[in-house]
């Protein structure tokens, strides 16, 4: 147990969980409160001169860049590439607007991303954020509820951010925070008074001032908020949040939506015309609203875009095209050993029939890799092997042996 006087002064933390504790007369203080105290006086100086935020407009990717970027790393999901790229370059150029001598007062871009699970929503956020090198954390909506009851609140969303960024604050004040399953707090039935709805609409209320902006009091560990926890400020006008969520169920009332207006006076779109197979491409807010968003929580994410279900040529590309691809990965794995690995091209056709049979999705095509190669991978360090050839008679021997419906959780 830490003794309390080896706490620092100003998180709390014990010597034990800085890396460095300077102490002074009755006080101290950890690394990361110097940094973040180094921050404040240089936010200080910088706003008493009028200034703003340090990215340069000629650092600034433009859309079509951030897209071409993307395309390395994202197979496919054109549509929502170029939502994302167009939202992220507006919102670092109003961090860069002059908001004193300026009337015209840009609005933030937070997006929203709905497409069913494993079809690339995190990938494309964690992939811009590494892109502009701001902070990125990623958020599980589903531990946050209101205030006072168990699961954490909701501004420790902000707390993996402080500490990604080194608890450097005024980084933090512009990365990027993706929350993830936020489908999994919308309201659960259409009169939210029948009941207690802890971890529904209580916490769509908490995020709205989040998502528009506004100083929060921030717990440096994160968790719940107790009185002598000493926080960290942070104005969340400059973060950018892109949220994420399968919505199961969304397309039926997509569906129905289309529907009534395809019957109904003024009809836009012919029911023909309507592609059955991928409804999500139709997503209006008004969905999301019905899905049980509050109408508050969908003017704050005013950018509303889509992912594609991935076909079997999308998860074929998956398996070798992005410039970290899975079967890259694992030649660069032996590579590393001084074995060439490689993998017969009917192995990889295989690979991709086993992740549609067992409707195992991208994440899938990783474990069914790993079960082929697991035995390889443990014997070959300790062989006089250069080279090893995957085939698809070796791979249906792994498979086989193997249950892949254990596997079918994703
Ligand atoms: P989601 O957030 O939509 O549930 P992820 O982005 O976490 O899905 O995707 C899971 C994994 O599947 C990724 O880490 C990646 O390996 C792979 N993957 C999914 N979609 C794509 C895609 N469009 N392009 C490349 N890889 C993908």
């Amino acid at each position: 147990m830490a003794k309390i006087n080896d706490k620092c002064s100003f998180c709390g933390r014990s010597k034990a969980e800085v890396g460095l504790m300077i102490t002074g007369e009755g006080v101290n203080i950890c690394d990361a409160c110097v940094r973040a105290a180094n921050d404040i006086v240089k936010e200080n100086s910088k706003s008493a001169k009028g200034g703003k935020f340090n990215i340069e407009k000629q650092d600034l990717p433009t859309p079509v860049d951030i897209k071409t970027y993307l395309d390395q790393y994202v197979i496919g999901q054109d549509e929502a590439k170029k939502y994302l790229s167009v939202a992220v370059y507006n919102h670092y150029k109003r961090l860069m607007q002059d908001k004193q001598n300026d009337e015209v007062e840009i609005e933030k871009s937070n997006i929203i991303l709905v497409g069913t699970t494993g079809t690339g929503k995190t990938l494309l956020a964690r992939t811009i954020a590494k892109r502009l090198h701001v902070p990125f954390t990623i958020v599980d909506a589903t531990v946050l509820t209101e205030a006072g009851y168990v699961g954490e609140d909701i501004e420790s969303i902000l707390t993996r951010l402080l500490q990604v960024a080194d608890y450097n604050v005024e980084e933090a004040e512009r990365g990027i925070v993706f929350i993830d399953e936020i489908d999994k707090i919308a309201r659960k039935g259409d009169n939210p008074s029948i009941t207690r709805d802890v971890s529904g609409e209580g916490v769509q209320q908490g995020l709205l001032k989040l998502l528009e902006g506004a100083v929060v009091n921030v717990p440096p560990q994160g968790g719940r908020k107790h009185p002598d926890q000493k926080m960290i400020p942070v104005n969340t006008q400059n973060i950018l949040f892109i949220c994420g969520g399968a919505f199961d169920g969304i397309d039926k009332k997509i569906a129905g939506r289309l529907n009534a207006r395809v019957m109904g006076y003024g009809a836009s779109k012919k029911a023909n015309q309507i592609d059955m197979q991928n409804l999500l491409q139709y997503i209006a807010p008004q969905d999301l609203k019905s899905f049980g968003l509050i109408p508050e929580i969908i003017g704050r994410l005013p950018i509303l875009t889509y992912l594609n279900p991935l076909d079997r040529d999308a998860l074929r590309k998956i398996l070798t095209e992005p410039k970290n691809s899975i079967i890259k990965q694992y030649i660069k794995l032996f590579d590393m050993d001084d074995v060439k690995l490689s993998f017969e091209e009917d192995v990889l056709e295989y690979i991709v029939d086993k992740a549609i049979e067992f409707k195992l999705g991208a994440r899938g095509l990783r474990s069914i890799v790993e079960t082929i190669i697991m035995d390889e991978m443990y014997e070959i360090p300790s062989k006089k092997v250069k080279e090893l050839v995957i085939t698809k008679k070796m791979a249906q021997i792994k498979l086989e042996k193997a249950n892949l419906s254990l596997f079918a959780t994703t």
